[in-house]
């Protein structure tokens, strides 16, 4: 399989290579040559199995050329018998014909683990045949941080920088990331904001100089497309469960950078039934005023009980961009560059048609999220974290048809976003899953650097595995 870049101008890459970049050159993001197509039939035949043999059927065809199969089928196996949970994402039950894909009971309680346990291991892989060690730099509000730590710990090629703003992340989030210690794992709290952080990586990847010449970064953030990749698998794992792929479902993603639902999207396009997408945004709700009313424009930053979620850009956006463009590079590259001046944008009516016809779309605030919360705990005992209560209500608000199943992503377990769950008045907590029970006791470990782009990056230097060798 080979990669092609959302703007048309850099040279297509292998899987491995698209695996150790962050943006292309032209600054698009890689996308498959082409999909593979599996039949009914075929998807029929994967009924029943364990969630990694299933993992290894629909990831295949991505890493082909570039991965023997049997070494990818352990790298899978691997993966997600490391699950603490046996079913890896159960289904629960919330309502008749609903439910709620339980996407966090991995290491770090939420749905990025899905991917990035994967991509850890994959990269050491290529690294090791490579005889190569690369250094992962990200920023993190919150789950991306600690769940790219979880999955890179153990790898022997990667060094692993992850900038946080100080003070600012909740205290279960921040444990999660500095109480992983290991000579390869450098946490960094920023005296700024997120933003800071963020705007700190990307000058960075543009200009590696500061790390000499023997290394190179590596993006874990989700425009790697090997995150949307591992990110495929539970759709076609939700719809086995329910009678698919002879019945079609719909799904309703709590959605902030357009990574997870944009997984949905491709994994109709290779087979699967699907009626609806529904893209549940909170306040921060680019991608809801686009889908309901075409307009593509970027507003200021909003702080919600959804951290997870506040972006004001959504990166993947551009991936389903090139998509209803027809594959074309320029029109892309010229849409995105009229956005990032600042402009509203929107598509010709058919284009936005043929996406309307697939997704809808809603915006949750913070009461909303909360009623959420206490309705469905009220209805179900049930308890949910806020980003997937802002899937259900979105789900419920949307639905075309109720005879067809409505799966809302969960994308995270209540005990990671404690305040949320006070404020909806249920009166009870989430506990942390036992392999977390001792979080508040383990000794953190992180460095305090000031906001200031230069000391970032003389940490960094000065504290690879082979600074100054
Ligand atoms: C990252 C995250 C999201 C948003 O996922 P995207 O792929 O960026 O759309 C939603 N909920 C939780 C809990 C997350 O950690």
């Amino acid at each position: 399989m080979k990669y092609i870049s959302t703007r048309g101008q850099s040279p297509a890459l292998e899987f491995e290579d698209v695996l150790l970049t962050g943006l292309a050159t032209d600054g698009g993001l890689y996308v498959p040559e082409f999909l593979p197509r599996f039949t009914p039939e075929e998807i029929i035949s994967w009924r029943g199995l364990p969630y990694h043999e299933l993992a290894y059927n629909v990831m295949y065809p991505f890493v082909e050329g570039s991965i023997p199969a049997e070494d990818f089928r352990a790298i899978v196996t691997e993966t997600y018998q490391s699950f603490p949970h046996k079913a890896v994402a159960p289904l629960v039950q919330i309502d008749h014909n609903e439910w709620v894909l339980e996407l966090f009971r991995g290491p770090t309680l939420a749905f990025k683990d899905f991917a990035l346990q994967l991509l850890g291991r994959l990269v050491d892989y290529v690294l090791e045949r490579k005889q190569q060690h690369v250094v992962i730099m990200g920023a993190t509000s919150g789950d991306t941080g600690s769940a790219a730590i979880e999955g890179c710990r153990h790898s022997k090629h990667v060094d692993i920088f992850i900038l946080h703003p100080y003070q600012r992340v909740s205290e279960v989030q921040r444990r999660q990331m500095t109480t992983v210690t290991g000579d390869n794992i450098h946490n960094v709290a920023v005296k700024g904001n997120f933003d800071d952080c963020q705007k700190m990586v990307k000058a960075s990847f543009a200009d590696q100089s500061f790390l000499g010449d023997k290394t190179q970064l590596v993006a874990v953030n989700s425009i790697n497309w090997a995150r949307i990749m591992g990110q495929l698998v539970y759709y076609f794992h939700a719809s086995l469960s329910l009678g698919g792929p002879l019945r079609s479902l719909s799904f309703s993603v709590p959605t902030g950078n357009f990574g997870d639902i944009f997984a949905g999207y491709l994994a109709r396009d290779m087979g699967l039934p699907i009626q609806q997408l529904v893209v549940a945004t909170n306040r921060n709700d680019i991608l809801h005023r686009f889908m309901s009313g075409n307009h593509y424009e970027p507003k200021p930053l909003q702080h919600t009980l959804t951290p997870s979620m506040d972006i004001a850009i959504s990166s993947n956006f551009e991936r389903l961009l090139f998509d209803l463009y027809g594959r074309d590079g320029a029109a892309v590259s010229a849409f995105m560059k009229h956005t990032g001046e600042g402009s509203s944008m929107g598509l010709e009516a058919p284009r936005w048609e043929k996406a309307r016809a697939l997704f809808d779309s809603y915006a949750v605030d913070d009461d909303a999220t909360c009623e959420t919360i206490a309705e469905v705990y009220r209805e179900t005992e049930y308890l949910l974290d806020p980003h997937t209560a802002i899937g259900v209500r979105a789900a419920r608000a949307c639905r075309r048809d109720p005879t067809v199943p409505m799966v809302t992503m969960g994308t995270a377990h209540p005990a990671k976003f404690p305040e949320a769950v006070e404020k909806s008045g249920v009166g009870v907590v989430a506990s942390l899953p036992k392999h977390l029970a001792d979080l508040f006791e383990r000794p953190e470990v992180y460095e305090v650097l000031d906001n200031d782009i230069g000391a970032i990056q003389q940490y960094m230097a000065a504290n690879w595995k082979y600074a100054g060798k």
